[in-house]
């Protein structure tokens, strides 16, 4: 299916987040991996000559990004306020001997506040949207279409 991909500002913190748009289709997938916030807008049905989209949104409150040492990457984007047990469970698979840590981390996002709790998040992921955006241009140059973001964890 045709789809554009790019980075776009989140709605929830600011930062950039990335949009993957079905211009045939108009349904799109908006999700940050800075904050968890994502947007899905899906088609439920067609009717006659309409097409019935189904929305879902959450509200970020944190990611948890877990590389082991063969590459492969788990990212799970947090739907609730983090719980001690949470954190304790997921200080514990930090911990763990496949685990590559330089990769890995666990921030929470609460009431427009991140706070790392595990690990080190990549230096974009510190950055606005438009100083991203300003760093993106610089490195890969200006695209045609001026929304079309490169995406860069
Ligand atoms: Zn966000």
């Amino acid at each position: 299916m045709a789809s554009n991909m790019y980075a776009l500002k989140c709605p929830c913190c600011g930062r950039s987040a990335i949009e993957d748009y079905y211009y045939k289709t108009d349904e799109k997938y908006t999700f940050c991996l800075r904050c968890g916030y994502y947007y899905t807008k899906t088609i439920e049905s067609y009717k006659a000559n309409d097409v019935e989209y189904k929305e879902e949104k959450n509200d970020g409150h944190g990611v948890f990004i877990l590389t082991d040492k063969n590459g492969s990457r788990k990212k799970m984007m947090l739907n609730g306020r983090l719980s001690d047990a949470q954190i304790e469970e997921y200080k514990a698979s930090f911990m763990d001997g496949i685990v590559d840590q330089k990769k890995s981390y666990l921030v929470s996002y609460e009431n427009g506040v991140f706070k790392i709790l595990l690990g080190n998040p990549p230096e974009n992921f510190y950055l606005s949207f438009d100083e991203y955006r300003e760093k993106m241009f610089s490195k890969y140059g200006v695209p045609e279409y001026d929304f079309m973001v490169p995406i860069e964890e």
